[in-house]
């Protein structure tokens, strides 16, 4: 993983690249012009002309391609762009609809959410921690929720690793929606390796008043049915759904999350 790029170090094409990532794989001139600045350091350019050379790069590098008049894609993900905008003639990116600006952000919450879950795992697997052999209760009250961050023009749901390693002790290291799945003893401890999961997703978090990231919202499952959950066919995951949701759903509504199942299901769409 690269996290060596700051914003003082990053090439105008890298820039451009990621107005594009944060926009569904595509931008106008004009949206260049405006949201570059979030990734790259306006007092740190020297031209006295910086909107020609976004131009300049935009059309010269490979990595971008134009589609439309006044609209560039990322090369490598044109496959994945919204036919109904790259047909548009003279697309009006700028003044996408709310419901297109809607579904952008659901398709980004949705990737955000696999990896933030994928660090946290990370996080939790170099911490020493050991099993209290279930002894972890619920606190049974509402949590103040986080405000969603910001980094560098990215935005990320802030979660507790010690949140999700109470949410694995209080289920012994067992898989929450089968105990009997097979797991392996974890490196740094002498636990099985199970991984956290948040049943009402983070990306979700604006549509709760309390935070998600608390243990009553954190299922422990196997690294199998933890991908499953993420990448596996919608039935299955509806299977695995239904079960937590049945046993969780009171503790859910203790810590001020009410939802019903049928919304619940929706947000794994
Ligand atoms: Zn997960
Ligand atoms: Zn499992």
């Amino acid at each position: 993983m690269n996290n060596a790029i700051t914003r003082k170090d990053m090439t105008y094409s890298d820039a451009i690249e990621q107005v594009m990532l944060h926009n569904g794989y595509c931008a106008s001139l004009k949206l260049l012009y405006e949201e570059i600045w979030k990734y790259k350091d306006i007092s740190k350019t020297t031209g006295k002309t910086p909107n020609n050379t976004i131009q300049e790069r935009v059309q010269r590098d490979k990595r971008f391609t134009n589609i439309s008049r006044g609209i560039y894609a990322l090369t490598d993900k044109l496959n994945l762009l919204d036919e109904n905008l790259t047909l548009k003639p003279y697309s009006t990116f700028d003044t996408l609809s709310e419901l297109e600006i809607d579904k952008k952000n659901e398709e980004t919450d949705y990737e955000k959410d696999n990896q933030d879950d994928f660090e946290l795992i990370v996080k939790i697997n170099d911490t020493k921690f050991e099993s209290n052999g279930g002894e972890f209760t619920y606190s049974g009250k509402p949590k103040q929720k986080k405000s969603i961050k910001t980094s560098t023009g990215k935005t990320y749901y802030p979660r507790d690793k010690i949140v999700s390693i109470n949410a694995l002790n209080k289920a012994n290291h067992q898989c929450e929606y089968n105990t009997s799945c097979p797991s392996f003893e974890r490196k740094t401890s002498s636990c099985l390796y199970t991984e956290p999961h948040h049943l009402i997703p983070m990306s979700k978090q604006n549509d709760f008043n309390y935070s998600l990231d608390v243990e009553e919202n954190i299922i422990s499952l196997c690294s199998n049915c933890h991908n499953c959950m993420h990448y596996g066919k919608l039935e299955l995951r509806y299977k695995i759904i239904e079960k937590l949701y049945n046993e969780r759903k009171d503790f859910l509504f203790k810590v001020g999350l009410e939802i019903k199942l049928e919304d619940l299901k929706k947000y794994y769409d």
